[in-house]
């Protein structure tokens, strides 16, 4: 059983955060290594400054908003009005 994109990106912060259990950490770190818009965002995410981790945790800065929305967009077509 794999993980899903969606999973991925739901479970991101959570992950980079080091919240995870174990095994949850194993199966994300397996979809991130063979998943390459999923690799891609998270090297994008990973060198934004520490500082902006922290900040987005609560608040996007507009270009990581920008890749996330397009990630989103194109690997779950899942239509979500902004407000
Ligand atoms: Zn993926």
């Amino acid at each position: 059983m794999t993980t899903s994109c969606r999973e991925s990106i739901n479970l991101l912060l959570e992950y980079l955060d080091g919240g995870l259990e174990p095994d949850v950490r194993a199966r994300l770190e397996e979809h991130f290594g063979g998943c390459t818009p999923c690799e891609e965002f998270l090297a994008s995410y990973r060198e934004t400054p520490k500082v902006c981790r922290l900040a987005l945790a609560t608040t996007m800065p507009e270009t990581i908003a920008h890749k996330l929305r397009d990630f989103l967009r194109a690997e779950i077509s899942e239509p979500k009005k902004q407000g």
